[in-house]
């Protein structure tokens, strides 16, 4: 837990610092007044954190509104987070990912607001909950084989009653859609603070570069590999699993805390026979019980696979980048990647 708090708090006390040595008196309008000068950056959850941290770095105190190993779909405000909200110079979120956050600043009114769901082609929610493949053009450029067509059975999960609206929130599993989501953080902190805009766009090209290099990563050890089905606790890997046309079979729908029906245990235990899976993923925020039950029956292993709703103390990394590679490592251990 310190390790998450702990690179805001550092930034937070060298930007004061700064600013008083390079001030003096400083202004004296607003709350908290002749303190901290950076921008206040809320957000929903940690992706979101660690790209506001990566684009702002130095100029912005980024407070994450789930607790680190919280349920980040779950999330409800304090009074005090609902305060901070109307104060805070930017806020960022996934709209219909976290319905109290989305409420509170419709209440709150903060001076900026970045949905992200204006900024990434959100894939659409099947009648039945489940994330709906889409097979368009921005594939067409890519150098993989054949997409490879899923089956609705293989796609169906029992509905689960989620609370997402109309649409898969899970964006930031795949490594484009976060440099968008970077790109426009930087846009939006530079509406804030308009003399630093230079900045943020260059630390949003750098940040982009690192993402783009996990891209590859995934594309390249992705391509070679003996099954393309993978078994994950919930079902948050759909944008991912787009990407690197694989096919995600969810034991839970979009949301983790529904428990998965008797039918559905032995659906997935049926299509992991069918397809040779050979692990059963869990999360470390979501008790493996389901998962070991499935494996055990099977003799499968089961290993973690991150949805990075929040950074637990558990991560195999210390940030997005580091676990989504953690990720792609357990994912070809699992598909006989070569
Ligand atoms: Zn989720």
């Amino acid at each position: 837990m310190l390790r998450t708090l702990r690179r805001p708090a550092l930034a937070l006390a060298a930007s004061a610092l700064l600013l008083t040595t390079a001030c003096g008196g400083g202004t004296e309008s607003g709350p908290g007044a002749g303190a901290y000068d950076g921008l206040d950056v809320i957000v929903g959850f940690y992706p979101l954190q660690f790209v506001a941290e990566s684009v702002g770095v130095g100029d912005v105190a980024v407070t994450n509104m789930t607790q680190p190993g919280a349920e980040a779909h779950d999330l409800e405000l304090t009074p005090r987070q609902m305060a901070a909200l109307g104060e805070a110079d930017l806020v960022v979120h996934i709209k219909g990912f976290q319905p109290a956050l989305d409420e509170a600043i419709v209440q709150a009114k903060p001076k900026n607001v970045l949905d992200v769901a204006t900024v990434v082609d959100m894939h659409e929610i099947n009648p039945d909950g489940s994330h709906a493949h889409e097979h368009t053009d921005e594939h067409a450029d890519d150098e993989h084989a054949e997409p490879t067509t899923p089956t609705p059975a293989e796609t169906h999960h029992a509905g689960d009653g989620h609370d997402h609206g109309d649409f898969d929130p899970h964006v930031w599993l795949d490594p484009t859609n976060m440099v968008k989501i970077a790109e426009a953080t930087a846009t939006a902190l530079g509406q804030a603070r308009p003399d630093e805009a230079a900045k943020f766009t260059a630390n949003a090209a750098s940040l982009t570069s690192e993402l783009t290099t996990l891209d590859e990563s995934f594309v390249a050890g992705l391509k070679t590999c003996e099954r393309t089905e993978f078994v994950t606790s919930h079902a948050a890997f759909g944008y991912l699993a787009d990407r690197y046309h694989l096919t995600e079979i969810g034991i839970r729908g979009l949301s983790p805390e529904a428990e998965p029906s008797p039918a559905r245990v032995a659906e997935v235990q049926r299509l992991a026979r069918e397809h040779g899976i050979t692990t059963v993923f869990y999360e470390t925020t979501v008790s493996p019980a389901v998962a070991e039950a499935i494996a055990g029956d099977l003799r499968l292993k089961t290993d973690v696979l991150d949805p990075l709703e929040g950074l637990s103390p558990e991560a195999r990394g210390d940030n997005y980048l580091e676990v989504m590679n953690a990720n792609l490592t357990a994912l070809k251990a699992a598909n006989g990647c070569s």
